[in-house]
């Protein structure tokens, strides 16, 4: 199991009940991954695949030639298809995975078939596809990857095994980003744990993403200076015409005031490296203004999921603030 808590920390519980069915050969032929981008579906699909292909004596063994050849993306056997076009997968696709199952696997053990972003197919394919979940070839096994269950079919889904990602405690991420980063800041590394919400690799991209951190701090330096009227008009000019720009910081803003609210108590604050802001807004601001605030920033990014204005959302959401 060491190979995967390595590169997929937190789903070892699935890992298991998977090798367990594996060996007592009650395995599903068609499985669903459900998890939100980053929760690691397809490392996990990986895994799978290589344990359903080893010809070792504890698969994934990591060491027969089978291991090595999907290891190194080159087993005949192990297909992920993308869409032949950019977005969806349609039944031109659907034909294509046909056509892979109308012939014996190469290396005449099992076959394993991964598809990301399965909940992009759309109702053509999937009707085309169920001529194939219904009754999958004994040595073929397909898996779905998927942020969502509404697109599918009802008749799809009632063919396949659902699979929930885990999330994992923040304390179990910190540890897996500790050993990781070791020369990281611990402040931003309890911010990157917290801020994941369960998902380690989200943390882990977190700490690689050089811009987001120079964006964060922008944005609580100008969430900030909003306590005046000339840091008001700043943050209106800066973000007026930045509407992708203001929907992160939105997010980034909420857990801020989420902080400035709870600070005191037992509760951990998830901009933990950024106490001066924190503690700047808590000194300028009445307690019921904060909670005020931190409504009021759930409400602009409801505003602007429907498509209202950057310049009415940004109005609305500074109008909260004190005078
Ligand atoms: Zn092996």
């Amino acid at each position: 199991m060491k190979l995967l808590s390595e590169s997929l920390p937190g789903q070892e519980r699935l890992a298991a009940s998977f090798l367990a069915a594996l060996r007592g050969r009650t395995l599903s032929h068609v499985m669903i991954l459900l998890g939100p981008e980053d929760s690691g579906k397809s490392t996990l699909a990986d895994f799978f695949a290589r344990a359903l292909l080893c010809t070792g004596d504890q698969p994934p063994c990591g060491r027969c030639g089978s291991c090595v050849r999907a290891q190194t993306g080159n087993h005949p056997d192990l297909h992920v298809l993308t869409p032949a076009k950019e977005g969806a997968f349609r039944v031109a696709d659907a034909e294509a995975l046909q056509k892979i199952l109308s012939v014996r696997p190469y290396e005449g053990g099992r076959r394993v078939l991964i598809l990301p972003n399965a909940h992009r197919m759309t109702e053509e394919a999937q009707n085309k596809l169920l001529k194939i979940l219904e009754e999958p070839p004994s040595d073929t096994y397909i898996f779905l990857l998927a942020t969502t269950l509404a697109p599918f079919l009802p008749t799809v889904l009632s063919r396949c095994v659902q699979i929930k990602m885990d999330r994992m405690e923040e304390e179990g991420i910190l540890a897996y980003l500790k050993e990781r980063f070791p020369d990281a800041d611990s402040g931003r590394l309890g911010h990157a744990a917290a801020y994941a919400q369960g998902w380690p690799l989200r943390a882990a991209s977190l700490m690689e993403d050089a811009q987001y951190w120079e964006d964060r701090s922008r944005w609580l330096d100008l969430a900030a200076e909003a306590l005046t009227v000339r840091g008001k008009m700043e943050l209106f000019r800066y973000f007026q015409k930045r509407r992708d720009e203001l929907i992160r910081a939105l997010d980034v803003w909420e857990l801020l005031f989420r902080d400035a609210a709870v600070a005191g108590g037992n509760v951990k604050a998830i901009h933990a490296d950024r106490q001066d802001t924190v503690r700047r807004l808590r000194e300028n601001l009445k307690p019921d203004e904060v909670l005020r605030l931190w409504q009021a920033t759930q409400e602009a990014r409801a505003a602007l999921a429907q498509n209202a204005s950057c310049p009415m959302t940004l109005d609305a959401w500074l109008a909260a603030w004190p005078e």
